[in-house]
């Protein structure tokens, strides 16, 4: 049968078969079918959706079409964490030596920073020496070293999607369930952990603009977990303002040392001890005793203690000097009295993107002393000349008089208060439809 007839059955919202799914993914893997038909096919997917069973097959396939990790053959009882994206979201420097501390061990293959978002591995690279290049066999025994593995996801992992995404980025398919949950899912199931806990951001810095979405996106992340095998929950979080205060490398590498310090700021340290918490329940631990467990780590000192562990064993240096500073900072001062009643992460993630901790053209050097920190909050009342954020500078040209306009501008201040989104909506299963 021709692939012409494939498409022409999604374009007509038929349901693929196997095969149908195993020719289009294989296409897209090694060029035997032409661009053109897996553009119009993502269109068909992308207009008339899939069923569960069309997407678990998808994800497998895209899964099949590079390097399989399968880690819980070897370490049945790690687990791994995925967020879908945020600004301000130092989660995952957190959760690793936060859960390590007690006992759970956590993998996780991480990514560059993309758009306005700063990437879990720019953040570690800058920690002078930290080594992310790692194969299945090293990160086993940084497993076994000190409980916490966070790895380069690898050119051969799942090369499927790296052809589907790159298609669908030009032909407006992102944006389509089962594509997503196809490309994020087939890069977790090649790291394969046994268990998975989602951190599903909705809101105006999110790519899921409301809770509905954001929800639809949890409840089909997770189907795929559990129908491949795996354990699964996910979270529903805010992210219409900046999960943390650090919007960079070396900034959030200190914020998250903070938290594990037992400070930090709340809202980070909420959405991270109710990850790992969540994380525990899927290795069988009764929510208190997680929670406590939890707290418990970080006032004794073991929290940092895993992180310092986890740097060393990943080849880095854990003095937090070490770390780069900026080279100036400027001070953004609200322009009037009022309350804050919006903050657009996304553009202050552009902004922190532009002066150093991302990338404005392939394989740029980062500049690790630079970012953004942000002091006002959604509800906070400010004064005329109070600071709403910082600029830092660090090794890299910037216009300065534009990126402070523009955190400026990112910050809304009215006369009325306004209450802030609530930080975590809770489980997929607690905001049934
Ligand atoms: N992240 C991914 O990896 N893929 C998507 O399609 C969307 C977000
Ligand atoms: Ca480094």
């Amino acid at each position: 049968m021709s692939f012409v007839e494939a498409i022409a059955a999604k374009r007509d919202g038929e349901t693929l078969d196997r095969e149908q799914i195993v020719t289009f993914v294989r296409g897209a893997s090694d060029g035997s079918l032409p661009r053109e038909q897996l553009a119009a096919m993502l269109m068909a997917i992308c207009c008339r959706g899939m069923g569960p069973e069309e997407t678990r097959w998808l994800t497998e396939e895209m899964l099949h079409s590079g390097e399989v990790w399968n880690l819980a053959a070897d370490r049945p009882e790690v687990v791994d964490k995925h967020s879908t994206g945020g600004v301000g979201d130092t989660v995952s420097l957190i959760l690793a030596p936060l859960l390590a501390a007690v006992g759970v061990p956590v993998a996780m293959m991480a990514g560059r920073g993309l758009g306005h978002t700063q990437g879990t591995l720019d953040k570690l690279d800058a920690i002078p020496g930290w080594d992310s290049n790692r194969d299945r066999s090293e990160t086993l025994d940084l497993i076994d070293a000190c409980g916490a593995a966070i790895v380069a996801q690898t050119e051969e992992v799942a090369p499927a999607d790296r052809t589907l995404y790159a298609l669908r980025d030009v032909t407006a398919t992102v944006p389509s369930l089962p594509l997503i949950v196809g490309s994020i899912m087939s890069k977790k199931l090649a790291l394969g952990a046994g268990a998975l806990i989602l951190d599903v951001k909705w809101g105006s810095g999110a790519f899921r603009k409301t809770v509905d979405e954001a929800r639809e996106l949890a409840a089909a992340l997770r189907q795929v977990a559990i129908d491949t095998g795996v354990k699964a929950q996910a979270l529903i979080t805010d992210m219409n303002q900046p999960l943390g205060p650090a919007l960079g490398t070396a900034c959030e590498v200190r914020e998250a040392l903070a938290v594990l310090s037992s400070g930090g700021d709340p809202r980070l340290r909420e959405v991270s001890l109710r990850l790992c918490r969540e994380a525990m329940v899927l290795r069988d631990w009764a929510p208190a005793e997680a929670d406590a467990a939890l707290t418990r780590a970080l006032e004794d000192g073991s929290a940092a203690q895993a992180w310092e562990r986890m740097v060393t064993a990943h080849g880095g240096d854990p003095d937090p000097d070490v770390l780069a500073r900026p080279t100036s900072t400027i001070e953004v001062a609200a322009n009037r009295d009022g309350f804050v009643t919006s903050c657009a992460g996304e553009d202050l993630g552009r902004v922190a993107a532009e002066v150093g901790a991302g990338r404005r053209r392939v394989n740029e050097e980062l500049a690790h002393g630079a970012g953004v920190l942000v002091h006002a909050r959604i509800g906070d009342r400010v004064e005329n000349g109070q600071p709403l954020a910082t600029l830092l500078i660090g090794d890299r040209e910037a216009n300065e008089q534009e990126l402070v306009d523009r955190i400026r501008g990112a910050f809304a201040i009215g006369d009325e208060t306004v209450k802030p989104p609530t930080l975590i909506l809770g489980t997929v299963d607690d905001i049934a439809k």
